[in-house]
């Protein structure tokens, strides 16, 4: 089957006892036991629980894996993962990841012993050059937040296997609509299910998604022993979310793509990051490696960060918010918002920098905000 049809009935057939279409949303902590430790499917809902188990089979589905494995936010996936690593152990990480990897590495395994090097995954010589003693997983943001840079998945993926080494890519930005990962190499997927997965910013998740067994099993017991889970609504939401992946995908790079041009020709716009526009560095490789470019753009304002302040909290149809990949079209400042994490360090953003999550509405009046929030 492909993507559209597995999205709307991977994990989604019609219950068997009542016919309803839609997957339950399971409210249940934990299930009746047939007789001492005999269970139907599980015996406590921390462990499994059937919507969940829905949505991870539809993700693995679409990720064109074995294994998927929820979690209560893209964080706690990332936590998981990074839990698979020994003190002593490297990470490599996206020059522009998102902030909170860059901040959980830093502030939560770093004194635990685990260190982080800061690389641009774009540039494989780089990789190369910084590649360590102690190098057990890259963690790779392709396209990277908030420059949309693009990492070249199977050359990476050579480099890491190489040197034995697990590769990982944070898919949230291109969701497997547009690009899957582990096809190219990759061993591991990581999603915000947050973003364009769920699609309609009312829920909070996470997923691992894997075809390395081992892994799938560590993650795995890291849900559950930790406790890592999202909810059954949560988990619905998301899949619900999924079932339009592909129309909305289509809807966001077409938005996306309007706006990235309009903006790369007017005179408050010093630059343009969108990896469908020929001027970006990496846009040959987002051509080879992906089926589109999304739904995200960035740009830098001319005139500097107060141009730039006046520019997102003018505009009406794009909201002043955090986030990104739900129906509505967001704006945000990084280097005072989602980014501001990174302060001080390498990952730093420039303070006349902008980020559009461009959103599903109609084109035109996307435009039309856009230019009268820059006059
Ligand atoms: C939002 C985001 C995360 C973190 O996910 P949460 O669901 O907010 O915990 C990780 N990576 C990227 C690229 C994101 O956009």
């Amino acid at each position: 089957m492909n993507f559209s049809t597995r999205a709307i009935h991977v994990g989604q057939e019609p219950d068997l006892e009542t016919g309803a279409v839609n997957v339950p949303v399971y409210l249940t902590s934990t299930y009746a036991q047939e007789s001492v430790g005999v269970v139907k499917f599980a015996d406590y809902g921390r462990g499994d629980n059937p919507t969940r188990a829905a949505l991870e089979a539809v993700v693995a589905s679409l990720e064109v894996a074995q294994f998927a494995v929820a979690f209560s936010s893209g964080l706690s996936a990332t936590d998981a993962m990074l839990r698979t690593l020994a003190p002593g152990d490297r990470v490599m990480l996206s020059a522009d990841a998102y902030g909170g990897t860059y901040r959980m590495l830093t502030k939560i395994f770093g004194p635990w012993g685990i260190e982080t090097d800061v690389v641009d995954l774009s540039d494989i010589s780089a990789v190369e050059s910084a590649w360590g003693e102690g190098t057990k997983l890259v963690w790779a943001e392709t396209p990277s937040n908030p420059w949309l840079r693009i990492a070249d998945i199977a050359a990476l993926a050579d480099v890491t296997h190489r040197h034995g080494a697990t590769l990982v890519v944070d898919n949230t930005f291109a969701t497997p609509y547009l690009q899957t990962p582990l096809t190219l190499g990759a061993d591991v997927v990581m999603h915000s299910t947050t973003k364009y997965l769920g699609g309609h910013s009312d829920a909070i998740g996470g997923m691992l998604v894997t075809n390395d067994a081992d892994v799938a099993a560590r993650v795995k017991f890291f849900q559950y022993a930790i406790g890592a889970i999202p909810g059954p609504l949560d988990c619905y939401l998301i899949m619900r979310g999924i079932r339009t992946l592909a129309v909305r995908m289509d809807r966001h790079q077409e938005n996306a793509a309007k706006v990235a041009a309009m903006l790369s020709r007017h005179e408050r716009i010093e630059r343009v990051w969108y990896p469908g526009l020929e001027t970006h560095p990496n846009h040959k490789i987002a051509v080879d490696q992906m089926r589109g470019f999304g739904g995200m753009v960035s740009v830098e304002v001319a005139g500097g960060a107060a141009r730039a302040k006046a520019f997102v909290e003018k505009t009406k149809v794009f909201t002043l918010a955090e986030s990104l990949g739900g129906v509505e079209s967001l704006i945000e400042i990084p280097a005072q918002m989602t980014h501001v994490s990174t302060s001080g360090s390498l990952l730093e953003i420039p303070d006349n920098f902008v980020r559009l999550s461009v959103g599903i509405e109609d084109a035109d009046d996307l435009l039309e905000d856009l230019r009268q929030a820059l006059s």
